[in-house]
């Protein structure tokens, strides 16, 4: 039987190390959402050219999309 990913396993953040949880898998199975419980530090692009820096800010609950075999 192979280990399918499902909604609520406990998966490891890719981007802290920290907890994460899967919220969404897809129907192939091959992608899933990860939400870290952690706060991640995010690098926002300018959204016009007359901003002169980006901004840094920590954000909490990111969920980003991981392929899973
Ligand atoms: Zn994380």
């Amino acid at each position: 039987m192979a280990n399918m990913t499902k909604i609520g396993d406990r998966v490891r953040c890719l981007k802290c190390s920290g907890e994460g949880h899967v919220v969404w898998v897809s129907q192939d199975g091959k992608l899933a959402a990860i939400k870290c419980t952690k706060y991640h530090s995010q690098i926002s692009p300018s959204p016009t050219k007359f901003s002169s820096h980006a901004q840094t800010k920590m954000k909490k609950g990111m969920v980003f999309l991981v392929e899973v075999s």
